[in-house]
């Protein structure tokens, strides 16, 4: 008789919400699974205290697990467990999560920046599986990365390894939240296509109604998702803001395909979901920049929302013993 692979709690810390499951590796789903919109009144205690309610709930419900995996959407000194802060809610900054966590639960606890979580998850069960090498890029409404090197994360000196979004694919280029211009994220991310689009009305008066019709006749209705709606239709206009948004994107990966030489890259996040001539445009464009003897393969993410959880309960099998 084989023993059970040990039951495992996965939280994940978003943005805008809450994520805790609970599997068993191997199992292919989940025993239990819950998800709590956080207001946008929330702080870090309150976040916190919901999510040890949502923790015990399927404690309750599915037993005691063997360890706790935690992702959390900001930057995390992972080897110390220590939350830096959150760029959504205030009241995370120098949180000693794994400590709080293991004094809770009495739990062996690993704690990473989702990046770094998802890459974990799609590497250990999902489009990185069989790779010693690998890079995982979240397009949507930024552009975050995470790498596994030799078959492990690697965080890098400052735990910020990874940053593809903010180096420069453009000189001069579309502003980013960052305060620099021309970064991979501002040029290329959802809200990045968004913007594109808007500069080329300004620029080409009389294009694009295709597109304005969808947004209602007000530019700033436009989003990513209806500039891939109305390229998949045929409009040239959107088609030109996609492809130049995806060109930059292709470059941004084949410079760091350049650098490392990953075995795979695996892309996750909403605007791939933008249609063939997006992920064409891509790969395409990164083939064009990388060296010859080096191969390019570039697929789609196996998890959407659930990267992150995933990769949580990779990092508490590593900790379960
Ligand atoms: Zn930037």
């Amino acid at each position: 008789m084989t023993t059970p692979a040990p039951l495992l709690l996965a939280l994940d810390f978003g943005g805008t919400k809450l994520t805790a499951a609970m599997t068993r590796p191997g199992r292919g789903g989940w025993l239990a699974h819950r998800r709590f919109f956080t207001p946008a009144t929330a702080d870090g205690p309150y976040e916190y205290n919901k999510m040890l309610a949502l923790a015990g709930e399927l404690i309750a419900e599915v037993g005691r697990p063997a360890a706790i995996g935690v992702s959390f959407g900001g930057p995390v000194d992972a080897a110390a467990g220590l939350v830096r802060l959150s760029h959504h809610v205030p009241g995370w900054e120098n949180v000693p999560l794994a400590d709080r966590l293991r004094d809770t639960f009495g739990l062996p606890v690993a704690v990473d920046n989702d990046a770094n979580v998802a890459a974990l998850g799609e590497y250990r069960f999902g489009a990185g599986r069989g790779c010693q090498n690998l890079l995982y890029v979240t397009v949507s409404t930024g552009i975050g990365g995470g790498w596994i090197l030799n078959g492990q994360p690697y965080r890098g000196a400052d735990g910020m390894a990874g940053e593809i979004g903010h180096t420069i694919v453009q000189t001069g280029g579309l502003p980013c939240v960052c305060g620099r211009r021309g970064c991979l994220e501002a040029e290329a991310c959802g809200p990045g296509i968004a913007n594109r689009a808007r500069l080329y009305l300004e620029q080409n008066a009389g294009q694009g109604d295709a597109l304005l019709r969808l947004a209602q006749g007000d530019p700033q209705n436009i989003t990513a998702k209806m500039v891939a709606e109305a390229a998949s239709a045929g409009d040239p206009f959107s088609r030109r803001v996609l492809v130049e948004s995806a060109r930059r994107l292709g470059l941004g990966l084949g410079n760091a395909i350049n650098l490392m030489n990953p075995d795979r890259v695996v892309l996750g996040g909403g605007v791939t979901k933008s249609g063939e001539l997006w992920w064409q445009t891509v790969r395409e464009a990164a083939r064009a920049n990388v060296l010859p003897e080096i191969s390019v393969n570039i697929v789609p993410a196996a998890f959407t929302d659930d990267a992150p959880l995933w990769g949580a309960v990779a990092l508490a099998e590593q900790v379960a013993g």
